[in-house]
């Protein structure tokens, strides 16, 4: 059991490519923590620093309290696993675990004993005998993570460990995962570009763009108070709508206008943001969630229905309405995400929409996110974050 820490971290490859910038991370004892991004952003190579399998361009790493940059890999005494399970084909499942001990010299009793408990752990006791052919991709996984635990690590390491698996199984591996770490309480970094699998397995999240990390929290944290339009796109699904609008006075109280509407806030919302009435007239990227949007007859946001997706209990209504798109620079996610003008609603599962007719929305104001556009940051509009 073990602490990890980075400190400014950098890897400039040879190219001159910086794929990490300036890391500062403390994972704390038995913690399991999750570095999520797109494809690209460093995520891999921030791992394999801390594996010692990549040089580290500048900054340190710390394995509890111990500078191990110039600390070989195979002495670090660490666990990692990667996408694909990459067992020993010709060994039994119980022969692939037990690899580890059995090259470092342990005997054959000891090594039987360690093996039959974590296969125990790992629910792979019946499956003991089988070759890896045999086993299904979830079983090879665990296998895998068998072999690599075995040793006790003091970290273990996890790069897209489920990427090979198809929804259902991806699922099914992910609580099993969450499991495993909590009964072995093995201090573990996972690297993923899935929010959702980043959300479910992280005690704490990283979130990384451009080789930084832009947040660091609990899922909730980084949910409910993303620093900027990035992590808020990032993280939820289907992603935060944001949109231009501009801080107005309507009736001596802040309102948002939006397009060619305008959207009061109660003042019961307004007491949480006491710092919105000095911003009148400025211009603001407003966030909103889709439970924070809801398709509701009394709502005073027009907008007129795109698309719609049922998904039982409810269903997610793609909606165009009148307001600016917020520029790219505002550290917006840009692949197949609606932006600008578009913006997603919920409603019930069992509500009808006629698609392209004006369209009732009701904005819960105490659920709203206020951005720079410019920057993309957070703005801080008193006690709401
Ligand atoms: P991620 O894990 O987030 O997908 P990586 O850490 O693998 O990203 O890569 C980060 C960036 O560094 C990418 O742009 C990738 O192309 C680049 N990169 C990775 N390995 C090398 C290398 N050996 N030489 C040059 N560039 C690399």
């Amino acid at each position: 059991m073990s602490t990890l820490k980075l400190q400014q971290l950098n890897k400039t490859y040879p190219d001159g490519h910086q794929a990490v910038i300036d890391v500062d991370l403390t994972v704390d004892d038995g913690e399991f923590f999750v570095l999520v991004g797109p494809s690209g952003c460093g995520k891999s190579t921030v791992l394999r620093m801390v594996a010692g399998i990549e040089d580290v361009t500048s900054g340190v790493v710390l394995i509890d309290g111990e500078r191990v940059n110039d600390v070989r890999t195979n002495v670090r005494d660490i666990a990692m696993v990667f996408q694909s399970a990459a067992l020993y084909p010709n060994m039994t499942v119980a022969e692939n675990i037990g690899f580890p001990l059995k090259l470092a010299g342990v005997g054959a009793a000891a090594v039987a004993a360690r093996v039959a408990r974590i296969a125990g752990q790992l629910e792979l006791t019946n499956v003991l005998d089988r070759k890896p052919g045999r086993l299904s991709g979830g079983q090879q996984q665990r296998a895998a993570m068998g072999r690599a635990i075995i040793r006790d690590p003091r970290l273990f390491l996890m790069d897209e460990p489920m990427s090979n698996f198809d929804a259902k199984l991806r699922t099914h591996t992910r609580h099993e995962i969450a499991e495993m770490q909590r009964r072995l309480g093995v201090t573990t970094i996972y690297v993923t570009h899935d929010q959702v699998e980043a959300m479910a397995l992280g005690d704490r999240v990283g979130v990384m763009r451009g080789g930084r990390i832009v947040q660091l929290g609990s899922p909730m944290e980084l949910y409910q108070r993303p620093d900027n339009i990035f992590v808020a796109q990032f993280i939820g699904s289907p992603p935060m709508s944001v949109v231009s609008a501009t801080v107005v006075h309507v009736d001596g109280l802040a309102a948002l206008r939006i397009g060619s509407q305008q959207i009061c806030i109660d003042e019961s919302s307004l007491r949480h943001m006491p710092l919105l009435s000095a911003m009148v007239n400025r211009s603001v990227a407003l966030g909103v969630r889709p439970e924070a949007l809801l398709v509701d007859r009394s709502g005073s946001l027009v907008a007129s229905a795109v698309s719609v997706e049922r998904l039982g209990d409810h269903q997610l209504v793609t909606a165009s309405i009148d307001a600016p798109p917020v520029p790219a620079t505002g550290g917006a996610v840009q692949a197949g995400i609606p932006s600008g003008s578009t913006i997603i609603a919920r409603m019930d599962g069992i509500a009808q929409v006629s698609l392209w007719k004006p369209l009732r929305l009701r904005i819960d104001p105490a659920q709203i996110h206020l951005f720079d556009p410019s920057t993309g940051d957070a703005i801080d509009v008193g006690g709401q974050r």
